[in-house]
This record gives C-alpha cells, structure tokens and sequence, in this order.
C-alpha cells in the first residue's frame, strides 16, 4: 500500500445532503495540488442515507475510504478513529458541513512547509450562519478552557487543522479514552502556527451538536485538561482558616480592651465552626490533589515527547527506543 500525500479526515453523522458536495469540492481541490491523496469518511452511526452515499463514493472513487461505526459514538471518537486509520504523511481533520473549507488545504500545506512547523490550525475570524447563543457559548467556552486548562490552548479553534506525520505518530501513542482532539493536538506540542478563515454557513441540513453534546464536549474537555476544579476546596479551605484566625485576633483585642462586649460562648463557637469548616475544605483539596495526580497516572500521557532528528549523538539502549515516544 502506497501513502498518500495527504489525507482527509471527516467525520459525518446524518449528513446526507452535504456528503456529495464535500466530496467533489475536496477531490476537486486535492486532484489539482497533490498527487496522491485520501479521503477518511468517518460514518458515526449515521441512521439516514449516509451510509449509503459513502458506499457508493468508495466505489467510484478509490482515492476515497470509509470508516463505520456500530452506532453514533461521537465527532471527538470519529475525529480519533480517522487519525489512528489514516494513512497519509499529512492529515487534515475537518467537517462534513463544508463549514470549514476545502479551498484552504493547499493554503496549510504551503504554510506548514514555509514555517516548517507540525500543526497549522484553522482559527475563526467570523462565525457565519450560527445562532448568537452558539456563537457567545463558543466564545465564552474557548475563554473559560483556555483559562482553566494546564496546557495554552488556542481560541476559537475547532478541530479544523493540519497535522504532520510526527504528530500523527504521537497522537497514536495517547491512550486516554475520552480524548479532546484539539486541546491533545496542543499539549502534543511540536511547532504550530495559526492560520485565519471565516467559518461560513452549513452548506445543508442543520446542527449535529445539540445542547445536550456540546455541554458533554465542554464537560470531558474540562475534566482532561483541568485540576484546577479539584483545586477550589482549597481555596476555600485557606480562606475559611484565614477569616477564623482573622476572628482569634479580634476576640483577643475584644477580650483585652474591651471585655464587657464579649458574648459569653459565642467567640469559641465561631471560631470552632469557621476553622473547623476550613481544616475540612483544605483536607478535602489535598484528597483534590492526590485524585488528579492518580488521574494523571491513569490517563497515561507519555511523560515527554522527543522531536525525531533531535536525540542525543549516541544510540539509546534498545528498550529506550521502543519507547522513544513514551
Ligand atoms: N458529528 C459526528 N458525530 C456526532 C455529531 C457530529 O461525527 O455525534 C460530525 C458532523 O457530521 C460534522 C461535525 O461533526 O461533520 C461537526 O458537526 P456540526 O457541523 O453539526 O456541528 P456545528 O458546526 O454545528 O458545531
Ligand atoms: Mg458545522
């Protein structure tokens, strides 16, 4: 089997009325700037005629490959399948609604060899044809996981990008299961460098991301990029500790100065109650913390990951290089 130059990865849930055109406006762009190339249909237990239309795609088209799920898993498992089966040095992942366009393929790839860099991502400058609640959702939602997250994460980025065989070999080596394409694409790390398009209309057919599947995106990309929630019973924690000492002292003040103010029982209940309440809080963040790091060790990220070329001048012993990405 030959690799392909590039490959094209596409998730597609119900997208009957956009399959063909995707199609012909992909091959078209990639017959004119590539000479070998692939298309990775991902069908994510669509239950409409997708199934179908991408059968007979691969049948007429042997540049075209199909991937079906037993039933709807999601786009981030779709998006994953198509990087762990594609065959191609590049590959780029995009959707099935030719929201992201076909036309900017030759424009990443010049711009990847240009910067020399692994990853070009797509990033929003206008979000055509969406609601204003999915727009400020969006926008609020790459704010709030660019903050929390441990790892710099790009904003308003899709999963719409660019990625080199170095990263694509690194991407295979991740074993979590409820992956987060894009914010793994970042933490891989390599050279990436942005690339701006306007985002147009859904070429047909409507959303497959309801509310239901966004707040299921949002919660899995917050809980595997995130300790910092884990972290809040601490905050507190020091807080309450904090005022209940704040209290001490001034019981103490009260009790030298001006003891005829002091409410006799009342000062050690308070006390008693806010530090105790503290010393919970700070108990319960340290419980906080061994969770994350026994998350951490069961997610399984390689501890680092080596650029190829750029190894030390001597061979590593044998079982070193079998874990060279490890
Ligand atoms: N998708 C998928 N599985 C799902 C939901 C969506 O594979 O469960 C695909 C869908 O076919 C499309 C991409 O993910 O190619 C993005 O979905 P959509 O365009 O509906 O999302 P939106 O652009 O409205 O956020
Ligand atoms: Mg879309």
């Amino acid at each position: 089997m030959s690799t392909p130059s590039i490959s094209v990865i596409i998730p597609c849930f119900n997208e009957q009325e956009v399959i063909s055109e995707t199609h012909r406006r992909l091959s078209q762009v990639l017959k004119a700037g590539f000479s070998t190339y692939e298309l990775l249909f991902i069908d994510d237990g669509s239950s409409d005629n997708t199934p179908l239309i991408l059968n007979r795609l691969q049948k007429e088209d042997n540049c075209t490959r199909v991937i079906t799920f037993s039933r709807n898993f999601g786009h981030q498992p779709a998006v994953s399948a198509g990087i762990q089966h594609c065959r191609g040095e590049l590959a780029v992942i995009m959707d099935a609604d030719l929201q992201d366009p076909p036309e900017l393929i030759p424009e990443m790839v010049a711009l990847l060899k240009h910067e020399q860099c692994n990853v070009v991502y797509g990033v929003r400058t206008a979000r055509r044809g969406e609601s204003w609640f999915k727009s400020l959702t969006a926008k609020l939602f790459y704010r709030l996981i660019n903050r929390l997250s441990d790892v710099p994460l790009p904003l308003d980025s899709g999963d719409f990008r660019l990625i080199d065989s170095e990263v694509i070999r690194a991407f295979r080596t991740l074993p979590e299961r409820r992956k987060y394409v894009r914010g793994l694409i970042s933490w891989i790390g390599f050279r990436q460098v942005p690339i701006y398009f306007h985002r147009t209309e859904r070429f047909a057919g409507s959303t497959k991301y309801p509310l239901r599947k966004m707040l299921r995106f949002a919660r899995t990309s917050l809980l595997y990029f995130s300790h910092k929630p884990l972290r809040i019973a601490s905050s507190f924690g020091l807080i309450s500790v904090g005022i209940s000492l704040a209290f001490i002292l001034w019981i103490f003040y009260l009790w030298m100065f001006r003891p005829q103010e002091l409410v006799h029982g009342w000062s050690s209940l308070l006390v008693a109650v806010v530090f105790f309440g503290g010393i919970q809080l700070l108990t319960i963040g340290i419980l906080g913390e061994y969770l994350s790091s026994m998350f951490d060790e069961l997610k399984g990220r390689p501890e680092f990951i080596i650029r190829s070329g750029h190894e030390t001048n001597f061979e590593p012993p044998v079982e070193e290089e079998e874990n060279a990405h490890r």
